[in-house]
This record gives structure tokens, C-alpha cells and sequence, in this order.
């Protein structure tokens, strides 16, 4: 059996302990020692991480009464050993856990929506609540009655009970799983409910806890939070993207949503504008190209959509019988489309293509390639019109 220091003390860092066993398992080491101050994966909360006498502790687990370690190397039985914690990461656990108490408490207490999953990832923490949608007003009223529960520093209470029936008077939030050696977690006025994780004593050190979003999951509603210094961390992201976007735009946070919006709109409308324009220009290219007396029609333009060159030479197309190879150097890719009998524009390009440093090819009448730099495109212009040029003559 391993004593659980953890339950007993947590804010224990550093102890020392006795190896009682060692399993070595597919290439994996496990130590089971007489003591532990290391929480062991369980109800939503990851393992703690540290050291046994200064060998990595990467996976802690329960078996029965035991508790196992996974280290790096073995470790010799009846080696005393000093234990030491990866205190950051514990702290960090014990803020998003605690705070998962505090949030499903006054979920429940709000709108008695129950908490049916919890799950404790490296970046987020999430909640699913038997709800099928929770208001985004009453979600940013959760969170700052959270927070004053925070501030408010409540003592968080552990009772351990031997028996169901001992809890009688004990306003449980959810059924326990287990009938004996039930571990209640107590913030009073807020939450009770029964709990194996490791929480802070007051609720002052969770820190603060963020919603961030609140999203239909499975008709229940999946609620994503953080913590203490994990949302402190986004919160100074999120306020560098914000000083930046209002440099950019020379505005204050209050006023950027609407100033982005304007700038939206505002691109919107000449992008349609634009458009009118390059029909128009369109249609005096393709009036030029038609009149043309050479079969091969090259031509390189320094802005040009791929979309447009194809609608360009489909307009040509549509008129007379030509080889119409357009180049956009903004884009950087060649597009050639015709309806000569006996030419294969697929082949064409693969012929060439990649010794010219681009990627590409197609089918008989059309075919499209792309290129990383500018030089290489107009070389494998060149190459393919001399090709079509002589193929033409051939024939
Ligand atoms: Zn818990």
C-alpha cells in the first residue's frame, strides 16, 4: 500500500520515500514506493510530473492501493529515495481543477446544469454541461461570479468520509462513485462535491478563470476555461494582438470592431468595383487576341487571377481557333488552353515543367502550372510557345 502524502499535505514539494517494487513492462520502467507525494492520474486531472533522486518521473498511476511511478531508469528496491515535485505543473493542475469546482458549482447553482465530463488538456480545460445551449450574457455572468468566489479567498474543505451514510447532512452536488473512503471537496456556499484531485486551500489561488468559448457539444453544452497563470498567458496575447491591431488602425480597443467592419465593407465595395474593371479590360484584350493573326497567343500580364486567364481564354476560344498560353506574374502560374486538333496541352507541360522548377499538367485542352519564382515561368513560357510553335509547323 502507498501512503498518500498528498492527500495529507499538498503543498508538500519534497519528501523522502522507500522503493517497495519495480515492474519493468514494454520497454517501460514502474517504481511503487511506500510513500508518495505524487498525485496519480484520475477524474479528469493529469498525473503529476518530478523526480525520484533526481530521475524524471514522466507518469504516475493508481493500481489498487498502490501507486505507481513511471521512470526514466530503474530504480533498486529498498532504495531510500528523496521525491521532489514538478511544482509548477502541480499548481497549475490544482488552479484548473479547483476552478472546475467553483465553475460547475455555479453552473449548478444558476440554472442546475450538471457537469458530465471533465477533461483537463495541456492548453484548455473543458466542462459538459447537461444543458443544450447556456446564453452568451449568462455565460459572461458565470464567469464573473466565479471570479468573486475567487476573490472572496473561501477555504477549501476536505472530509473524508468512511461511508455514504456519514454524508447525510451533506448537500453533495453529484452521486459519488464510491461507497467507502469518500474524499469530499467543500468550498462552502459554492460547491460540495465528492473528489479524489488535488485542490489549493483557498480559493484565492486559482487566480482568476476564463470562459472561452461556450459551444453546442452532443445536445449538452461544452464550456473551454483556463486558470491561473494559463489565463493570465492569453490574456497578454490576446492584449498584444490587440495593442498591435489598434496601432494598425489607429484606433482604441472600444472602438475596433467597428473600425474593421468599416474597412471590410469598405474593400468589399472596390473589389466589385474592380471587378466592373477587369471585365471591361477583359474584353478589350479579348477583341485584341481575336484579331490576332498568329495561332500560338502568348501572354504575360504582372496581375492576373488564374480564374481570369481562363475566362479570358475561353473568350477567345469561343471566337476562332487558337493556342492561348497566359502567364500571371502576381500569381505565378501559366495557364494554356486551345482547340487545335492534334495538340495535347497536358503533355506539353509535362514535357517541361519540371526542368523549368515548376509543378503542373492537365488534359488534352487545358493544362496549369505553377512556379515559385518569376524567371522560371517566363523561361517555360518561352519553351512551350517555341514547342507549340514547331509542333503547329509540324502538322
Ligand atoms: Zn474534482
Amino acid at each position: 500500500m502507498t501512503t498518500r502524502l498528498f492527500d495529507q499535505d499538498v503543498y508538500l514539494k519534497e519528501a523522502q520515500a522507500r522503493v517497495e517494487a519495480i515492474e519493468e513492462k514494454d520497454g517501460k520502467v514502474w517504481v511503487v514506493l511506500d510513500r508518495t507525494i505524487f498525485a496519480p492520474e484520475g477524474g479528469g486531472q493529469d498525473a503529476d510530473h518530478g523526480w525520484i533522486n533526481g530521475i524524471q518521473v514522466s507518469d504516475v498511476r493508481e493500481n489498487g492501493e498502490m501507486i505507481r511511478h513511471l521512470v526514466a531508469e530503474p530504480i533498486l528496491v529498498g532504495t531510500e529515495v528523496t521525491m521532489k515535485i514538478d511544482w509548477e505543473r502541480r499548481l497549475d493542475h490544482m488552479q484548473q481543477h479547483c476552478g472546475e469546482h467553483l465553475l460547475s458549482g455555479v453552473i449548478y447553482e444558476r440554472l442546475k446544469g450538471n457537469n458530465k465530463g471533465f477533461h483537463m488538456g495541456a492548453e484548455v480545460v473543458t466542462v459538459d454541461i447537461d444543458l443544450p445551449s447556456i446564453p452568451e450574457a449568462m455565460v459572461l455572468e458565470i464567469e464573473a461570479e466565479v471570479n468573486r468566489k475567487i476573490q472572496e479567498n473561501l477555504p477549501v474543505e476536505i472530509r473524508i468520509a468512511d461511508k455514504l451514510e456519514e454524508l447525510v447532512d451533506v448537500a453533495l452536488r453529484k452521486e459519488p462513485t464510491v461507497e467507502t473512503d469518500i474524499r469530499v471537496v467543500n468550498v462552502p456556499g459554492v460547491d460540495c462535491v465528492a473528489c479524489c484531485g488535488t485542490h489549493p486551500s483557498r480559493t484565492g489561488e486559482i487566480g482568476i478563470l476564463r470562459i472561452l468559448r461556450a459551444d453546442k457539444y452532443k445536445g449538452m453544452t461544452r464550456i473551454q476555461f483556463v486558470c491561473g497563470m494559463r489565463a493570465v498567458k492569453i490574456s497578454t496575447f490576446e492584449h498584444r494582438i490587440l495593442r498591435e491591431l489598434n496601432q494598425q488602425y489607429s484606433t482604441e480597443s472600444a472602438g475596433l470592431v467597428d473600425r474593421l467592419t468599416k474597412e471590410r465593407e469598405k474593400n468589399s465595395k472596390l473589389e466589385q468595383e474592380l471587378k466592373v474593371y477587369q471585365i471591361r479590360d477583359m474584353e478589350v484584350m479579348a477583341a485584341e487576341l481575336i484579331a490576332e493573326k498568329q495561332m500560338i497567343l502568348s501572354r504575360e500580364f504582372e496581375t492576373m487571377e488564374s480564374g481570369m486567364m481562363m475566362n479570358l481564354a475561353k473568350t477567345v476560344l469561343k471566337e476562332r481557333e487558337a493556342a492561348c498560353l497566359f502567364g500571371s506574374l502576381s500569381e505565378k502560374k501559366v495557364v494554356l488552353m486551345h482547340n487545335i486538333e492534334g495538340l495535347h496541352a497536358g503533355k506539353s507541360f509535362k514535357e517541361t515543367i519540371q526542368a523549368a522548377n515548376g509543378r503542373g499538367g492537365g488534359g488534352a485542352n487545358s493544362a496549369q502550372g505553377s512556379f515559385q519564382e518569376g524567371e522560371d515561368l517566363k523561361r517555360f513560357m518561352e519553351q512551350v510557345e517555341r514547342m507549340l510553335n514547331s509542333e503547329k509547323i509540324d502538322k
